[in-house]
């Protein structure tokens, strides 16, 4: 497969929403005033919005379709058996939750599967899924093989698990004092990177021989097979959907995101093979989401969230989705801008720890990063660094992740080659006037997932 072979998109625009670009004095305005937290500001001040991909996609004509099909009935809507049907038939788990989104299936499988004072082993962390995890009394460990936290080495399957770190934890810790083992496919935090399907079969090899289970954090999952599909032997002429099913049977169970390879707006779910485990799932999900057979969502969005999994495991989909990722990251590459490597996924990410070497660590360069190139363009990105990390929970001292970055996070079917380009030209630029990026410190400060709503100064 030719790695630089961008392919047009597959698809055609048949409705459309303007976007509009202010003036630099306006956006000097309104950075300052949303805190220098590009979360907190206004979209309809921001040209082009890369903060997430996470319910930012746009839904096929079909899914739109899907959505005047809503069995909006309390109990038992045949959208839900649509989804239930589809899941089974593409991830291949016996049991489906509904969720609101991918943190009700968090949150709901941390209270079913972690007893307090467990260790809950992951490919490095997520944040609403380690605060969970953390909330229900287990303690998270970061198992991802080293390399992982190096910016710059180009590796395939960065995201893979050190099967020699969970041998030691569960020699250290024992195996029953080991919730399960948390698996992302693919790793947000890591720059969106892959697990190839012989890591997951090791995973899966070593945690049988001690009856430990393992849950995937599948909000990529097709976005992995597709790594999968181009760089793993023998998986080149198996197919997309073929992938994800192998990809899942080394589980026994998943969170799902629906808001990322589902292509929705909204939604997300919890499978699982456990009877006992879905038995325990389905009386909270009544507490925390609504029946079982909606989980906090309309019987619209589960039927386009089924028509949008379907559609997401289709090759020509898949590829321009990661291709279109790798295409903005190159251009930045060709010029020396210093991006995580290799490129993952969903998103570019900038290491905004070589991007303002003039700052420390605990002058948060990404999140001042993040501002400024708002202030220069009018694209938007995010903090993925100090601030994201939070404190710890025993020192109240900040976490100090290795990886500080800013993350332009690609929407799936939204944005134009046309427009990566505006995105490349805006960051060479400010690449070029770097050293004009000042350290920031916080003038409020959440307890809980602070990067959302934290505000800052210019120090
Ligand atoms: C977005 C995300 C989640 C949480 O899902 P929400 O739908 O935002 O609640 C969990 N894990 C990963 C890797 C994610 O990217």
């Amino acid at each position: 497969m030719n790695t630089d072979y961008y392919p047009a998109e597959p698809y055609r625009i048949k409705s459309v929403e303007t976007i509009r670009m202010n003036t630099r004095e306006e956006r000097e305005k309104l950075i300052k005033e949303a805190g220098y937290n590009t979360f907190l500001l206004n979209s309809e001040d921001v040209y082009i919005d890369l903060l997430t991909d996470s319910g930012t996609n746009a839904m096929s004509d079909r899914q739109w379709a899907g959505m005047m099909m809503g069995d909006e009935a309390y109990a038992g809507s045949r959208n839900f058996f649509h989804l239930k049907e589809t899941v089974q038939e593409i991830f291949g788990f016996k049991y489906i939750v509904p969720t609101h989104q991918g943190r009700g299936a968090e949150n709901i499988l941390s209270q079913i599967a972690i007893k307090p004072g467990q260790y809950v082993p992951g490919n490095m962390y997520f944040t609403t899924t380690r605060y969970h995890q953390e909330r229900n009394g287990g303690n998270f460990v970061d198992i991802i093989i080293d390399q992982a936290h190096d910016a710059s080495l180009d590796i395939p399957f960065k995201g893979n698990i050190d099967l020699s770190k969970l041998q030691r934890l569960i020699d250290e810790k024992g195996a029953e004092n080991i919730a399960y083992v948390c698996l992302a496919v693919t790793v947000n935090l890591a720059g969106g990177q892959p697990v190839s399907m012989k890591n997951m079969r090791e995973v899966r090899e070593l945690t049988n021989k001690y009856g430990i289970k393992v849950f995937y954090d599948a909000t990529r999952c097709v976005e992995n097979a597709y790594f999968i599909k181009e760089q793993e032997e023998s998986y080149a002429d198996k197919s997309i959907k073929d992938i994800v099913y192998e990809m899942f049977s080394y589980a026994d169970g998943c969170t799902m995101s629906g808001k990322k390879d589902c292509l929705v707006n909204i939604g997300g779910f919890l499978c699982m093979n456990d009877e006992h485990l879905y038995n325990d799932a389905k009386e909270l999900v009544v507490v925390y989401e609504g029946m079982p057979s909606y989980g906090g969502l309309a019987g619209r969005d589960m039927e386009a969230m089924a028509i949008g999994l379907r559609e997401s495991i289709q090759f020509e989909y898949i590829e321009h989705r990661v291709k279109q990722v790798r295409y903005l990251g190159n251009r930045l590459l060709e010029v020396g801008i210093p991006i995580i490597e290799p490129i993952g996924g969903h998103a570019i990410f900038l290491d905004a720890r070589r991007f303002c070497s003039h700052l420390t660590q605990e002058q948060f360069p990404a999140q001042s990063l993040a501002a400024t190139l708002y202030l220069y363009s009018g694209v938007r990105s995010m903090e993925r660094g100090i601030i994201s990390a939070g404190r710890s929970k025993e020192t109240g001292e900040n976490h100090k992740p290795k990886l500080e970055t800013v993350r332009l996070t690609i929407p799936r079917r939204v944005y134009s080659y046309r427009q990566m380009d505006y995105v490349a030209n805006a960051v060479i630029h400010l690449y070029s006037e770097r050293d004009r990026i000042k350290g920031l410190k916080f003038v409020y400060e959440p307890k809980q997932l602070r990067f959302f709503t934290a505000r800052f100064e210019e120090i």
